[in-house]
């Protein structure tokens, strides 16, 4: 069996020096929509009471951290109108050290599985009415996927008469679990999925090699998002999925069953086994890769169609894209083929996750593959039709 480690660690920290002035807060690469909404946001005079959503590792936080930082300064124009914080001014000097009196970010401490309402009451509900010690505003930032129904009961009222200086900015991954009578008080802003060249550069400042190609399979797996990345990029078993998957798509090119319920049925079996008792992690990565492959398939068929604009319309065409193809080669594939290997791996993951029977679903995932990457040149019936419907 595959080796059984279970480092996943983010790979490095902060290259702060990249980052700019050398101490600023983090550089939050991307977002420019969000960012700009933000500041005009910021500058409109209307109540800053707002919740910024998006997923677990989409940088919530250091958007809104970011923003503090414009909205304190006290250099140049004070306010939100800064385009950088100055970096000299006493409130700047205070947040770098972390002892700034008008910032507050509430977050789970170590152990803490949610944030307990008496700290929520004292430094938040109780500090809210205690006016600002060095500028115009008091700057909260809240982690309300960790406010229990009680904690949100509890600042309610604060949201509702905040003082004028008062700055609350809530974070949620999950704004289904925020109360409604909290949600109808704020402005709500959402993270948008990140450009793979951003997730690049984010992975740079962190110290991460780049040209490797388990950092190309990270930033494939993370769909946009850094803090995956960034975990992802951590994982030592990213090379043994992209090697079981370039032996296995190989197999599945071939005509025969025998290695292919054997070897090939043993790989797949090891990649779900090596994370016992969790999400089959790299399974769903190797089905992950499949399925981008064979998206790429479907471009190309596109392209061939439709002509070059609309295929680049259809889809940025990215480096990865021609990564892709060198680890897992195919031929030009019938629509018919691309489509039943889709959906062999649409129903894999579905029984994956309703803990069907792995070993039959396994092998009749591997021969509906077979059957469909053993194919080549337009199929009959192929018509094409359904090739302008978005994927993805
Ligand atoms: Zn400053």
């Amino acid at each position: 069996m595959s080796s059984t480690s279970k480092k996943c660690e983010p790979q490095g920290q902060p290259d702060s020096a990249a980052a700019g002035s050398g101490w600023l807060p983090p550089a939050v690469l991307g977002q420019a929509r969000l960012q700009q909404q933000l500041r005009a946001w910021a500058q409109s005079g209307s109540q800053k009471v707002l919740l910024l959503t998006g997923p677990r590792g989409s940088g919530r936080k250091s958007v809104l951290t970011e923003l503090a930082w414009r909205l304190l300064c006290q250099g140049g124009q004070a306010g939100a109108t800064q385009t950088v914080p100055c970096g000299s001014c006493r409130a700047c000097r205070y947040l770098k050290e972390g002892v700034h009196p008008d910032f507050r970010l509430l977050a789970p401490q170590a152990e803490e599985k949610i944030l307990p309402v008496d700290r929520v009451r004292r430094e938040f509900v109780n500090d809210l009415f205690l006016r600002p010690q060095l500028g115009r505003y008091k700057v909260y930032i809240l982690e309300a996927d960790y406010l229990s129904e009680g904690a949100q009961n509890a600042i309610l009222k604060s949201l509702e008469e905040a003082p004028p200086y008062a700055c609350i900015f809530l974070t949620a991954a999950r704004p289904d679990q925020v109360l409604p009578t909290i949600l109808s008080r704020l402005e709500v802003y959402r993270t948008a999925p990140y450009e793979d060249t951003t997730l690049y550069d984010i992975l740079r400042l962190h110290g991460v090699e780049t040209e490797h190609r388990q950092t190309r399979l990270a930033v494939l797996l993370a769909a946009g998002n850094p803090g995956e990345a960034l975990r992802l990029s951590g994982c030592d078993w990213l090379d043994e999925v992209m090697d079981t998957g370039a032996w296995l798509w190989q197999q599945l090119q071939q005509p025969g069953h025998a290695a292919l319920l054997t070897d090939g049925y043993n790989k797949v079996a090891a990649l779900r086994d090596a994370a016992a008792g969790q999400v089959p992690e790299r399974l769903h990565a190797l089905l992950t890769l499949y399925t981008l492959r064979l998206q790429i398939s479907l471009d190309d068929l596109y392209k061939q169609r439709s002509g070059p604009a609309a295929a680049a319309a259809a889809r940025g065409q990215t480096a990865a894209v021609g990564w892709l193809r060198d680890l897992l080669p195919a031929a030009d594939l019938p629509l018919t083929a691309i489509e039943l290997a889709l959906e062999a791996l649409r129903s894999f993951n579905q029984a994956l996750s309703s803990n069907g029977n792995f070993e039959i679903g396994c092998c009749r995932t591997l021969l509906q593959l077979q059957q469909a990457l053993s194919v080549t040149g337009p199929g009959p019936g192929d018509s094409g039709a359904a090739l302008a419907v978005p994927y993805r």
